[in-house]
């Protein structure tokens, strides 16, 4: 397993690395643009070349990258579909200069309007974004917490998308412990934890399940509300290291997105704490 934290790229994307290494990362993830706002950051060649050196020098084993918040692939609205589809080409353009393994997206809402209706947006946008990927750089979608409209709350929908795309070679997965137990998949639990894994295999493929977002929760099993916790301090607890363990992970990144002491994300303590839980 790769242990890493999602950290901040202010100040010029190579300081994401400075930032990992300082943290005693293995895998890191970055957005490439403030999540916020739709205006994509121009990356220099410098600023590139100087990412691509500090990740050989610093051994970061894995790299991936956020899309922003605002995206969704279900919107109907064209405007904001475009700028959707529009942010997650930039978000792809600049995964693969730096060299990221993979883009991580939310596939979105669809607003009330249904799953079957928000596919109808999804699988095209999807078609052509596939086109930016290549054998180094896929796009995977991550599972979401179920809340409103939200798409990918189970496996079922994912493989659905999946489906929709013909098992596209280069869309895979990330998934969230947060998100998966306020979906209601009790993580804690190795009985439950292996039928969900099951589920992944047989209606996707393990081999499509490319990075793990390792979160506790301040929310309720099956309470469908996004609320991450630091490791440690929610109510998985010890718990969350029935997830870390299980088999079919030890392979992947495991990136830490929790708020950390002060709020601002995880730090070194918590790196090393992550570590710990897994007995590594
Ligand atoms: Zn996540
Ligand atoms: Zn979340």
């Amino acid at each position: 397993m790769l242990f890493g934290a999602h950290v901040s790229s202010s100040g010029g994307i190579w300081q994401a690395i400075d930032r990992a290494e300082a943290m005693g990362c293995d895998a890191v993830q970055v957005f490439t643009q403030s999540p916020r706002m739709w205006r994509p950051t121009n990356h220099t060649p410098e600023a590139v070349a100087r990412f691509r050196e500090r990740r050989e020098e610093a051994r970061i084993g894995s790299v991936v990258c956020h899309a922003l918040y605002l995206v969704n692939l279900a919107n109907p609205d064209p405007v904001i579909h475009g700028k959707s589809v529009a942010a997650m080409r930039s978000s792809l353009e600049a995964a693969a200069a730096i060299g990221a393994e993979g883009v991580i997206f939310h596939v979105g809402s669809h607003l009330g309007a249904g799953f079957e209706a928000g596919l109808e947006h999804v699988v095209p946008a999807l078609r052509e974004l596939l086109e930016l990927t290549t054998d180094d750089l896929w796009l995977l979608m991550e599972n979401s917490a179920g809340a409103g409209g939200t798409i990918g709350r189970s496996t079922d929908e994912l493989a659905a998308i999946h489906d929709a795309l013909d098992h596209h070679p280069r869309l895979g997965i990330c998934i969230d412990s947060c998100h998966w137990y306020v979906s209601g998949v009790d993580v804690t639990d190795r009985t439950a934890l292996d039928a969900a894994v099951e589920e992944i295999d047989s209606r996707i493929g393990l081999d499509r399940l490319r990075c793990l977002h390792v979160n506790d929760s301040k929310a309720a099993l099956g309470s469908n509300l996004d609320r991450h916790d630091s490791i440690g301090v929610g109510l998985m607890a010890a718990g969350l290291r029935t997830f870390l363990t299980h088999p079919a992970f030890q392979e992947l990144p495991a990136i830490l997105e929790t708020p950390g002491p002060e709020g601002h994300g995880p730090d070194a303590d918590e790196v090393a704490r992550l570590r710990a839980l897994h007995g590594s």
